[in-house]
């Protein structure tokens, strides 16, 4: 194991007859789920495997290559990995409680203040960033969009009495007819869902013939779909995500 801790990627130091392939940036060719260079046994993360990139993918990219050199050193497959363990636990704790807090700020972002350019720029010992102060800190973090809960459909729950649909308030839940197409079924919706990064989420075909659709995109976990629903067919669960580990490691 080479550790590296310099600032940019240098790779003179590896001869090139080794069977390492690098791309035109000089980079080694890693595959980006077993980070195993083309060259087996041998593998590559944090920034020599991609370039920059933030400290929390380069952890990322640790457990993943010790997950392929564990089973390397077991002569089993790279490629046949372990799942992460994910798990979703209802926030429900009355009818109009959660166990997070759901309200739906319109703040847009407060800018951290910063000293005065004249001063910092002086004396480039003092700090820039004032940080904030602690009412501004509680409205930025009010606005968090609580990602780790999610909403959760239970299509033999629903009466489709589209309660979810009319409350919601970005219109991102659809109660429509299915269709052939994606892109057709994307643009039917209540609000168009154009981010075609974001998967859109289409439940079973309901009783009256429909479906549900929900665009990802534009939900704010408020829980108010939640809340409205009379069946409990909607719920907010807080997801708790671990990665997967080399060795066999149990969760609990
Ligand atoms: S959580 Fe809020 S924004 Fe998301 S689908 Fe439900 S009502 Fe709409
Ligand atoms: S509010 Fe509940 S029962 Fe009514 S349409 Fe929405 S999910 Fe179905």
């Amino acid at each position: 194991m080479i550790i590296a801790i310099g600032q940019e990627n240098r790779f003179e130091w590896i001869e090139r007859n080794l069977g390492i392939e690098f791309d035109q940036w000089d980079m080694p060719v890693i595959d980006e789920k077993t980070f195993c260079s083309t060259r087996e046994g041998v593998f590559f993360g944090g920034d020599a495997a991609f370039g920059p990139k933030n400290v929390i993918t380069a952890v990322a990219h640790g457990h993943q290559a010790a997950i392929s050199i564990d089973l390397y050193c077991q002569n089993e497959d790279i490629k046949d990995r372990p799942n992460p363990d994910i798990k979703l636990f209802s926030t429900k704790m009355g009818i109009h409680e959660w166990s997070y807090d759901s309200d739906v700020t319109t703040d847009i972002r407060y800018i951290v203040p910063q000293a005065n350019k004249k001063d910092t720029l002086r004396n480039r010992k003092k700090e820039v960033e004032l940080g904030f102060d602690l009412q501004t800190a509680f409205k930025e973090a009010q606005r968090c969009l609580n990602c780790d809960v999610q909403t959760e459909f239970t299509e033999n729950k629903c009466i489709e009495c589209d309660a979810c649909m009319d409350i919601c308030p970005t219109s991102c839940i659809s109660f429509i007819k299915n269709e052939d197409s994606e892109d057709t079924l994307r643009m039917k919706l209540l609000v168009p869902a154009i981010n075609k990064e974001q998967d859109i989420l289409v439940s079973d075909i309901l009783k009256t013939g429909r479906v549900m659709v929900k665009d990802e995109d534009m939900c704010l976990h408020c829980g108010l779909c939640a809340e409205r629903c009379p069946t409990a067919a909607w719920d907010m669960k807080q997801f708790f995500y671990n990665t997967a580990k080399a060795g066999h490691i149990c969760y609990v």
